[in-house]
C-alpha cells in the first residue's frame, strides 16, 4: 500500500481525476489517498502560492503527487504552482513520453515514439533577473555540473530500465561554450559508462528541426530546460495531441505527476473532458512506486480503449471512432478492457522493468582555480568605444591593464568596426599587466578608482582559470 498525495485540482481537473483514480484502482492500484485543495480557490482567498501551508507537509510526508490542472486566475501577483513546487520539492526531472497512437488519433507521424527528458530546475528558469542600464536587462543562465549529472543519468537510466536504444542530447554548445558546453560534456562522460545504449548530440535549432520533421529517428531525448520546455510541447502536439500526453516530474526524495494540459475552464463540470493526459501521469506513477503489474495492465486497457474507437469528443472523428463517449463512459471503457491488450498499437510490457538507479551526486575534487582578471560592467551613455577606452586609463595601474571593451558581446575596442551598433552596456575586461598575478584587493582598487573617476559600474565578473584552462568566454570578434 503506497499513500500518495492527490489534487484534483480546477476546471475538468476533478472530472478526470475521479475517472482516473476509478481506473487505476480498479486495476488493483494498492494506494491510500490523501486529497488537498490546490489552486483557484486558494489563490482568490489570499495565499498567492495557491498552496496552504499544511497541504506542503502532506506532500512531503508522502512524496508521491498526483496533481490535476489547475487555473491560475487572471492579474498579476498569483506564482505558479508548478514552478514552486519543482524548486521546492528538488523535481529535476521532467519526463514527457510522446507516442504516436496512429490511425487512431491523427497524426503526420505514424511511427513516432519518443521521450523527452527535460532538465527543470536550472538554466533560464533561476529567475535571476535585473536591470542594468536604461537599455539592458538580463537573465542569468546557471547550469550546474550536478544538475547536469543528474537530468543526463536519469535520461540513460530511464532508456535502460524501458529498453530503449538511444539517447540524443540536444544544446546550442557552439554559442554557449561554457553553459551548453558544460551539459555536452556531461553527457559525454555520462554516455561512455552506458556502451549498451546508442547516444549522440545535436545543435538544438537543427535537432529540433529533424525531431519536428522525422520524429520516428528520436528515442530518449535529454536537453536543458528552456530547449525542453518549447520542445516538449512540439512533441506532444506532433504526436497527436497535447490532450493525451501526461508528465512525470521527479526528484531525489519527491515527484509529481500530472497531465500536460491545462484546466480547460470552458468544458468543465459536463462530463466532456479526456482523462487520458491525467490517466498517462498515473501510469507513471504506478511505474515509479513500483506497481509495474499494475501499470501495464492500465496502459493496455487504455490503448485497447482508444483502438476500440471508443473516444472522448476531442479524439471524435467520423470513420474512425466507433462512439463519442464522455469522460465517465471513457473510464468505464477502459476498466472494461482491464486484462485484454491491444491487437494493431504496441502493448507495453513493464513486467520486467528494473528500478531506476541513480546514485547521488558525489562533488568532485576542486579544481586550480586562478584569476586571471575582470570583465567591469558599466553603464555609459556614449557611443564611441575609443573614447570610453580613454575614460577607462585611469583605472589601470602596475596590476592591471585594460584589454578589451565589448558591446552586447561584440568586441568595439581595440579595433571595432564603426558600423557595430553599441547600446548603453560596455563589458570592460582587465587583464594583468604584464608580469603580474591579480588578486581580489586589486579588484576592490580598481572599482574604487572606477568610482574616483565617476564610471559608472554596475557589476564584476571575475575571470577564472581551472586547471589552467581559461573558463569565460572570449568577445566576438577577439
Ligand atoms: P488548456 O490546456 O486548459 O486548454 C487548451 C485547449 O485544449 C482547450 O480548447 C481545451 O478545451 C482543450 N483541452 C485541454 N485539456 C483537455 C482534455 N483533457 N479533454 C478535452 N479537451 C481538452 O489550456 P488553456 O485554455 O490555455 O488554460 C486554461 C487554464 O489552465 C489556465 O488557467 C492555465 O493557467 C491553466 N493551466 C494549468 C496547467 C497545470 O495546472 N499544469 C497547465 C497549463 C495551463
Amino acid at each position: 500500500m503506497t499513500r500518495i498525495t492527490v489534487a484534483k485540482g480546477d476546471g475538468i481537473g476533478p472530472e478526470i481525476m475521479d475517472a482516473t483514480l476509478d481506473i487505476i484502482l480498479a486495476a488493483g492500484a494498492q494506494l491510500e489517498l490523501d486529497e488537498i485543495q490546490v489552486g483557484e480557490q486558494v489563490y482568490l482567498a489570499g495565499n498567492s502560492a495557491g498552496i496552504a501551508k499544511e497541504s506542503w507537509e502532506v506532500i512531503r510526508r508522502n512524496k508521491v503527487f498526483l496533481k490535476a490542472p489547475i487555473t491560475t486566475p487572471q492579474g498579476g501577483g498569483y506564482k505558479s504552482l508548478n514552478v514552486t513546487t519543482r524548486k521546492f520539492l528538488g523535481l529535476y526531472a521532467n519526463v514527457r513520453p510522446c507516442l504516436s497512437l496512429h490511425p487512431y488519433v491523427k497524426t503526420k507521424h505514424p511511427h513516432m515514439d519518443l521521450v523527452i527528458v527535460r532538465e527543470n530546475e536550472e538554466d533560464l528558469y533561476a529567475g535571476i533577473e535585473h536591470q542594468q542600464t536604461d537599455e539592458v536587462v538580463q537573465c542569468l543562465k546557471l547550469i550546474s555540473r550536478p544538475g547536469c549529472e543528474k537530468i543526463i543519468r536519469y535520461a540513460f537510466e530511464y532508456a535502460r530500465q524501458y529498453e530503449r536504444k538511444k539517447v540524443t542530447c540536444f544544446t546550442k554548445d557552439n554559442i554557449m561554450k561554457q553553459t551548453d558546453g558544460l551539459f555536452h560534456q556531461v553527457f559525454d562522460e555520462i554516455a561512455a559508462e552506458y556502451p549498451d545504449i546508442e547516444n549522440e548530440h545535436w545543435i538544438i535549432d537543427i535537432g529540433a528541426a529533424k525531431m519536428a520533421d522525422t520524429p520516428e529517428l528520436f528515442d530518449v531525448i535529454v536537453m536543458p530546460n528552456l530547449y525542453g520546455d518549447v520542445l516538449s510541447d512540439v512533441a506532444a502536439q506532433i504526436a497527436g495531441s497535447v490532450g493525451l500526453a501526461g508528465s512525470a516530474n521527479l526528484g531525489e526524495e519527491c515527484a509529481m505527476f500530472e497531465a500536460i494540459h491545462g484546466s480547460a475552464p470552458r468544458r468543465a463540470g459536463q462530463n466532456l473532458a479526456n482523462p487520458s493526459g491525467l490517466l498517462q501521469g498515473a501510469v507513471m506513477m504506478l511505474i515509479h512506486i513500483g506497481q509495474t503489474d499494475v501499470a501495464e495492465k492500465v496502459q493496455n486497457a487504455w490503448l485497447k480503449t482508444i483502438e476500440d474507437g471508443i473516444h472522448t469528443y476531442d479524439l471524435y472523428k467520423e470513420g474512425i471512432s466507433t462512439q463519442k463517449v464522455g469522460t465517465k463512459e471513457f473510464a468505464q471503457a477502459v476498466i472494461a478492457n482491464l486484462g485484454q491488450k491491444p491487437s494493431t498499437l504496441k502493448a507495453v510490457n513493464l513486467a520486467n522493468g528494473t528500478p531506476l538507479n541513480l546514485p547521488k551526486y558525489q562533488r568532485k575534487p576542486p579544481a586550480r582555480k586562478e584569476l586571471v582578471g575582470v570583465d567591469v560592467f558599466v553603464h555609459w551613455n556614449g557611443t564611441n568605444p575609443d573614447e570610453l577606452a580613454r575614460l577607462l586609463k585611469p583605472l589601470e595601474s602596475e596590476k592591471t591593464t585594460l584589454s578589451m571593451i565589448t558591446n552586447r558581446g561584440i568586441k568595439v575596442w581595440p579595433d571595432g568596426f564603426s558600423e557595430t551598433f553599441c547600446t548603453d552596456h560596455w563589458r570592460c575586461r582587465f587583464k594583468p599587466a604584464k608580469g603580474n598575478t591579480l588578486g581580489k584587493l586589486d579588484l576592490i582598487f580598481l572599482l574604487v578608482k572606477a568610482v574616483e573617476n565617476n564610471i559608472d559600474t554596475i557589476k564584476t565578473e571575475n575571470l577564472y582559470d581551472f586547471n589552467g584552462k581559461p573558463a569565460f568566454s572570449l568577445g566576438q570578434g577577439q
